[in-house]
């Protein structure tokens, strides 16, 4: 099986953003992020900010988990 990376906050990497289109560094931030599928807020969900536009440019592993969790939990 293999192993995820889990990440920490201020560790760099590179994303595909799609606020602005391209391949950018990023830095892994916490955020508040909405919930795709109803208007709830999640706080401090651990995400690849793009440096280039400060927009969520990716969503690694272990806070999909944590999303898809809450979100379950809401009903949506
Ligand atoms: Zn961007």
């Amino acid at each position: 099986m293999a192993k995820l990376k889990i990440w920490r906050a201020g560790e760099r990497s590179e994303a595909l953003c799609e606020r602005c289109r391209g391949w950018r560094d990023t830095e892994f931030q916490y955020r508040t992020v909405p919930l795709a599928a109803s208007r709830k807020r999640v706080d401090d969900v651990l995400v690849g900010v793009c440096l280039a536009c400060d927009g969520i440019a990716s969503i690694p592993q272990q806070s999909a988990a944590r999303l898809r969790a809450i979100a379950a939990a809401a009903g949506a």
